[in-house]
C-alpha cells in the first residue's frame, strides 16, 4: 500500500464525488482511499474564493509515500484502586474524568448545576421570565460554559495537537460530524455539542464512572500539603487525587481555594462588548455575494495596536448566531455568543474587547480577589443600568459620534436593548481605544458602522492564573486545578487539553 499528499483547490460547493474525480485524474489510479487532514476557505480574491484541500490518497496502485500522522494520544492502562475526585463537567473537568477512567482509576465527577436536559428548559425560562436559575444556565450545568456555545472547537496551541484528535474523535464517536477531524475552522454549535455531552456522559458511565449532578463543592481538606476529601453538598468525598475544573466564573471555589493556600497571581485579561450585523453584511463585505453555495456563512478576525491605547480586537465571532445573556449569577449583565450547527440565523455577532491591564485601569496593582472584586463591580454597573438583563446598548456608527441611538431595529437578543451612553458604563480608556478600533474596522469591512454594540463582554478569560508546579497546583502533591479557571487555557479544545494534560499526570503518577 503507498501513500500520495495532495494539496488541492476545489469549488466552496465540491461534493465526495467531485474529490474522487480529481484523485483519480491527478493520480491514475482505480482503487484507493483517502484522508482529509486539512480544509481551509481561500478568500484571499473575493472573485475566486475556494477550499484549499490537504490529503492522502492510500491505494495499492501507489509506491512509496508517508502515511498521514493522525494519531492521538494513548491513556496506559493501570490496574489501580485510586481513587480521583474530579469538580465540573465542562470540557476540562469531562475529559479529565474520561482520560482518568481510560487509566483504571476509580472516578467520581461532580457537575453543581443539572443535566443537558434539564439545562436547556431552564435556560428557554430564563429567556421567558428573566429570572436567573444560578446553577443552571449558560455558564453553569452539565459540559459547563462550551455546551450552549457557538461551539467553535478551534484552538491555536501547537502543542496540543494529539490532545486535540483526541478529542475530535470522542466527539466523533459521540455524534459530531466527521468533518471536525479536518476543518481547519471546525464548528459545531449549540444543537450538535448538546447531543455530544449527552452521548459522551453515557459512555462515560458505561465505562463505570461515577457522575453526580446538583451537587457542589465546598470546601478541600488538606493534611500535610495532601489534599485528603471534599466537602460537597451531598456530602464528604475521599480521594487520592482532586482535579478542580470549575471554570473562570466560580469565584466562590477561587476564594475557598485561595483561602487554603492556592496561589493564583492577577493576569491580563479583556473586557469589551459584543457588536451584532446583519450576517448579510459580513457575507458582502467578504464574499462580495450574500451568500456561498457549500460554506455557511463568512466570518472575520479584527485586531487593532495603537501606542498608549489597549489593543482592541475581534474575539469569539458568531457568524449565523445570536448574542446571548451569560451571567453565572444573578444581577450581573453579560452577554456572550452561540450558534446552532448550520449558522443559519440572520445575524453575525463578534465580541470587540481590549485587552486591558488591570492595573493601569485600577491606578495600582490588584492582588486576585480584588482583580475578581473590580470585575463584579463593572458588570453589577451594567446590570444596575437596565436593572435587568436588559442589554445597555448604541448603534457603532453613534458611538463614534458621541451619542445614543434612539432606536435599533432587529437584534437577536432575547432581552430588551436599552439605549445607553458607553463613555458613562466603560472605564475611559477603553471606550477611547474601542473608538479608535471601530473607526479602522470600518475599513476594513464595509458597513460595520450598520452594526450594534451589545452588553458587556467580560469573561473571555479568566483575570488571574494558577501557579503551576508541573501540571499540580504549587505547594500541593494530589490537587490539580484544569481548564480555563486555571487561567492557563482558553475555549472548549484548549480547556479540554488542559483537563486531559492533568489526567495524564495523574494516570502516569501511577506505578
Ligand atoms: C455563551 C458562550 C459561548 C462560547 N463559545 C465558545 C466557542 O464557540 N468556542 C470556544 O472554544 N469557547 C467558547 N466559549 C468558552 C468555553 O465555553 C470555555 O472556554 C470552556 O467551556 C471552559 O471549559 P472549562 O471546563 O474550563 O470550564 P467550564 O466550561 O466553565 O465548566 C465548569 C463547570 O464547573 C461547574 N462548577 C463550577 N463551580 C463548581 C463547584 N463549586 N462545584 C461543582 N461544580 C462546579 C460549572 O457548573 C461548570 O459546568 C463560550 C462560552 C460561553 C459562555
Amino acid at each position: 500500500m503507498g501513500f500520495r499528499t495532495l494539496e488541492l483547490k476545489m469549488k466552496t460547493d465540491y461534493g465526495p464525488d467531485d474529490l474522487k474525480n480529481v484523485i483519480r485524474k491527478i493520480c491514475r489510479v482505480r482503487d484507493f482511499d483517502y484522508v482529509i487532514e486539512k480544509q481551509s476557505l481561500d478568500g484571499r480574491n473575493p472573485m475566486e474564493i475556494h477550499w484549499l484541500v490537504r490529503l492522502t490518497v492510500i491505494s495499492p496502485e501507489i509506491k512509496g509515500g508517508t502515511e498521514p500522522d493522525i494519531s492521538s494520544i494513548k491513556v496506559p492502562f493501570k490496574r489501580t484502586t485510586k481513587k480521583v475526585l474530579v469538580i465540573g463537567s465542562g470540557p476540562a473537568g469531562f475529559f479529565a474524568a474520561y482520560v482518568c477512567l481510560m487509566g483504571g482509576l476509580d472516578v467520581t465527577l461532580v457537575e453543581m448545576g443539572p443535566d443537558v436536559y434539564q439545562r436547556t428548559k431552564d435556560l428557554k425560562e430564563f429567556e421567558r421570565t428573566g429570572v436567573l436559575n444560578e446553577r443552571s444556565n449558560y455558564a453553569y450545568g452539565e459540559g459547563g460554559a462550551g455546551t450552549f456555545s457557538d461551539g467553535k472547537l478551534t484552538s491555536r496551541t501547537k502543542s496540543i495537537m494529539r490532545e486535540k484528535r483526541f478529542i475530535f474523535e470522542q466527539y466523533v464517536k459521540a455524534g459530531a460530524p466527521e468533518e471536525i477531524l479536518y476543518l481547519a475552522k471546525p464548528h459545531l454549535g449549540s444543537n450538535i455539542l448538546t447531543k455530544v455531552v449527552k452521548n459522551l456522559r453515557q459512555e462515560f458511565i458505561d465505562r463505570g464512572g461515577n457522575l453526580i449532578f446538583n451537587n457542589k463543592l465546598l470546601d478541600i481538606k488538606f493534611k500535610n500539603g495532601r489534599a485528603v476529601s471534599a466537602e460537597t453538598e451531598q456530602g464528604v468525598i475521599d480521594a487520592d487525587y482532586f482535579i478542580v475544573a470549575v471554570g473562570h466564573s466560580s469565584y466562590d471555589t477561587y476564594r475557598m481555594l485561595i483561602n487554603n493556600g492556592v496561589q493564583f497571581i492577577t493576569k491580563n485579561f479583556a473586557i469589551g462588548t459584543r457588536v451584532e450585523h446583519y450576517q448579510e453584511i459580513i457575507n458582502r463585505a467578504k464574499w462580495r455575494t450574500p451568500s456561498l453555495p457549500g460554506v455557511k456563512a463568512a466570518d472575520y478576525s479584527l485586531t487593532y495596536n495603537f501606542d498608549q491605547m489597549f489593543s482592541v480586537y475581534s474575539f469569539c465571532m458568531c457568524p449565523g448566531g445570536k448574542v446571548v445573556p451569560a451571567p453565572p449569577i444573578a444581577g450581573l449583565n453579560i452577554v456572550n455568543g452561540m450558534s446552532n450547527y448550520k449558522r443559519n440565523y440572520p445575524f453575525a455577532n463578534s465580541a470587540i474587547v481590549a485587552g486591558i491591564n488591570i492595573a493601569d485601569l485600577a491606578g495600582r496593582e490588584l492582588e486576585p480577589l480584588e482583580s475578581l472584586d473590580w470585575l463584579l463591580t463593572l458588570e453589577r454597573k451594567f446590570y444596575e443600568f437596565s436593572n435587568s438583563y436588559n442589554a445597555p446598548a448604541v448603534k457603532v456608527s453613534d458611538f463614534l459620534k458621541g451619542r445614543t441611538t434612539a432606536s435599533f431595529g432587529k437584534h437577536s437578543y432575547p432581552f430588551e436593548l436599552m439605549t445607553a451612553d458607553f463613555r458613562e458604563l466603560f472605564p475611559q480608556k477603553i471606550t477611547d481605544s474601542m473608538a479608535l478600533a471601530l473607526k479602522d474596522f470600518m475599513h476594513k469591512i464595509w458597513g460595520f458602522e450598520e452594526g450594534t454594540m451589545m452588553g458587556l463582554e467580560s469573561r473571555t478569560s479568566s483575570p488571574i492564573q494558577l501557579v503551576r508546579d508541573g501540571m499540580l497546583c504549587a505547594g500541593f502533591e494530589n490537587l490539580y486545578f484544569a481548564g480555563e479557571g486555571s487561567g492557563l487555557a482558553g475555549g472548549i479544545v484548549s480547556s479540554a487539553a488542559d483537563g486531559i494534560k492533568c489526567a495524564m499526570d495523574v494516570v502516569d503518577s501511577i506505578v
